[in-house]
């Protein structure tokens, strides 16, 4: 992925070129939406919660997840038969 990086780092109003320093979603000056859609996910990507869900998703492995999932489930069942029989008893 490319992109321009002065066109991003410019934060005016693609409509009026207004001053959008805060980065509103609507232009103060116009009223119309202050920046394309592609630029917004751009800037989500390149933000800090587009980068943490990344880490979120790696975090763990969907082999570790099944290897713990069955665990458990194994633990589950010894301990529901370990009733039964002491019910038994
Ligand atoms: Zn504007």
């Amino acid at each position: 992925m490319s992109y321009d990086v002065p066109t991003i780092l410019n934060m005016n109003c693609i409509h009026c070129n207004a001053s959008n320093k805060d980065n509103w979603f609507y232009c103060k000056t116009c009223g119309k939406r202050a920046s394309a859609p592609l630029f917004t996910t751009n800037m989500f990507m390149m933000s800090e919660q587009g980068k943490r869900s990344d880490i979120e998703f790696n975090t763990i492995s969907l082999d570790d997840h099944v290897a713990s999932e069955v665990a458990q489930r194994e633990t589950k069942q010894k301990n529901f038969w370990k009733e039964k029989v002491n019910a038994i008893r």
